[in-house]
């Protein structure tokens, strides 16, 4: 097994034990670099000094206990800033750090098989190559969203415009229109340019350009496209001047006849703060929705992630996976990654009891219900005041950043709605909830101590 592989399987032991903000954030672009069998030392490699100072503070524990249950000879875990180490070997002619250095710094080989650590999305597209069509199962749960991609796919902007994917989470919405902007990309080279866009950032981009009045700078990014794909749109509703922004570059697109690809959790009339003329637009195009798979299609799917990652565990197995995981295909995948990760490399034995064990510990991981209560005990402590001043209406100043924090996390975790929110913490306005979204937003992506703060206090609320 090489670096990278057992890298991989600290990584899919990791995620399933820490949030999934966090573990995007603080393990994207790590690398084990060097192993010093003889001393017992592992070298991992980091993007920058903040994720180097913040991975070996917060997850030195973590990735020092995964690294030993699967080799016990390992006592110490360094951690470095792999341009550092580069410049500080370049000399040195291992073969990891050739590989290494190839990765980092010339531009990205085509044929390298995408991994988790080498998330290669394109910075131009915001795609990433690892989600195709060819990798989508199709059974009836989505076969009408998988003909309406085609279908826009041979005939960009005219047949269906906008189309419109909605489904439950987890279930390939994501998946699918990364696959359908690949396919774009590969089918018509650079003749047709392809974007696309998570609704979170688009909202963040449309937050900054009206603080910093540059408005031209969305027109230039977000109209001058010939395929725009739009992931959780639903986000957007109930923040109107990015609706309106949206509503002008939709109609600026749609009016081109450039395509537009939207996918939501519900269909546009469930999301409800939608204003009525985005809503219309959106029902005027081509409508699918992907429901949940069934268990041949659930059996199928393991199949191919197990393909992918070039292990196939016994028929049994699989089978186990697909009765007892029903309703959430990324749930089936950490199954499977832990299944794998013990025959591959602890080179267990798995019966199905242990099987069953796996199961029944993810499913507890991914349906941790948190509660309202949770994000303010959870907000409340961090900060050392008293739940009760979130609540009540106090106008002190010391808990005006906690409930903005508090209201922000109600809203990104439960998805309430500002209405709700408003009533929960101190009777206020919905606009005053949409303000504190906003303003926290901001300060997260534009104050990186503040960002911290918001990390250990989402960690609190998952560890609890
Ligand atoms: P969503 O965006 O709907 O929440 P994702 O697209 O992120 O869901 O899918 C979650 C995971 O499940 C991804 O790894 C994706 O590749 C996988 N997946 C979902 N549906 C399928 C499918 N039909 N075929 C293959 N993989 C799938
Ligand atoms: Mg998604």
């Amino acid at each position: 097994m090489d670096y990278q592989e057992i890298w991989r399987a600290v990584l899919g032991e990791i995620e399933l034990q820490i949030s999934r903000p966090n573990f995007l954030t603080w393990f994207k672009g790590s690398q084990l670099i060097e192993k010093d069998e003889k001393e017992g030392k592992v070298l991992i490699g980091l993007p920058n000094q903040f994720a180097k100072e913040w991975v070996k503070n917060k997850y030195h524990k973590l990735i020092l206990g995964v690294l030993r249950q699967m080799d016990s000879s390992i006592k110490q875990v360094d951690y470095v800033v792999i341009n550092q180490y580069l410049n500080k070997h370049s000399q040195v002619s291992s073969k990891i750090t050739q590989k290494l250095k190839t990765k980092s710094t010339v531009s990205p080989q085509p044929n390298i098989q995408p991994s988790l650590i080498e998330l290669k999305i394109d910075p131009k597209t915001n795609l990433n190559p690892q989600y195709t069509l060819e990798n989508f199962v199709v059974g009836s749960s989505n076969e009408l969203a998988y003909a309406a991609v085609n279908a826009v796919i041979k005939d960009i902007g005219r047949k269906y415009n906008p189309l419109f994917i909605y489904g439950g989470v987890g279930l390939g919405k994501t998946h699918l229109l990364q696959a359908a902007g690949n396919k774009i990309v590969e089918e018509y080279k650079q003749k047709i340019k392809v974007l696309y866009i998570s609704s979170e950032k688009f909202i963040s981009d449309v937050i900054t350009a009206v603080r910093n009045k540059r408005m031209e700078d969305i027109k230039q990014k977000y109209r001058n496209v010939d395929v725009l794909i739009i992931d959780d749109i639903q986000f957007i509703g109930g923040k109107p001047t990015t609706e309106l922004e949206f509503f002008y570059t939709f109609n600026a697109l749609y009016e081109n006849q450039k395509q537009i690809i939207i996918s939501s959790d519900r269909p546009p009339a469930a999301i409800p703060t939608l204003e009525e003329r985005l809503r219309s637009r959106f029902e005027g195009g081509m409508i699918a929705d992907i429901g949940y798979p069934d268990y041949e299609m659930r059996l199928a799917i393991l199949k191919t992630k197990a393909q992918q990652q070039g292990w196939l565990p016994e028929e049994k197995i699989l089978e186990l996976i697909a009765s007892r995981i029903q309703s959430n295909v990324r749930e089936l995948e950490g199954v499977l990654n832990k299944v794998i990760f013990y025959q591959q490399y602890k080179k267990e034995n798995l019966d199905l009891k242990k099987v069953e064990n796996i199961i029944n510990e993810t499913i507890r991981a991914f349906s941790k219900n948190i509660t309202a209560n949770d994000i303010i005990k959870a907000v409340s402590e961090f900060y050392e005041i008293s739940p009760n001043d979130l609540i009540n209406r106090s106008r002190k100043q010391e808990v005006v950043e906690p409930r903005q924090v508090a209201m922000y996390l109600l809203r990104e975790i439960l998805k309430m709605s500002y209405p709700n929110i408003g009533e929960k913490l101190g009777k206020r306005d919905h606009t005053t909830v949409i303000h504190a979204w906003e303003k926290i937003n901001y300060e997260i992506n534009n104050n990186p101590s503040f960002s911290q703060k918001i990390m250990l206090i989402k960690e609190r609320i998952y560890k609890k």
